[in-house]
């Protein structure tokens, strides 16, 4: 029988760039119902009430610190190539 050793996973804190939320409770303030929101930021899911994202206790990650961020240059605006369908061609200038 082997005995594999045992070593005690590394705190979730030093893996992640970002600091991990807090898992914070609170009563909606339209309905009453107990609700769980992360860093004092609450939406509840009865009534669909959600609380101002500046009464969070921490400030929001900005989007380049946002690990799922589309890498630059993807997004690509959807317009057609050429001139739009029923539009005189383009003249040369001083023509
Ligand atoms: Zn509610």
């Amino acid at each position: 029988m082997t005995r594999w050793p045992t070593r005690p996973d590394p705190p979730r804190e030093s893996t992640t760039p970002l600091t991990a939320p807090e898992l914070t409770e609170a009563e909606c303030r339209r309905c009453g119902t107990y609700i769980a929101g992360l860093d004092g930021r609450y939406a509840c899911g009865v009534c669909g009430w959600v609380n101002d994202h500046a009464e969070g206790h921490r400030r929001l990650p900005r989007a380049d610190e946002d690990p799922d961020r589309p890498a630059r240059g993807r997004r690509r605006p959807r317009r057609p190539q050429g001139p739009p369908p029923g539009s005189p061609p383009e003249s040369p200038p001083g023509a």
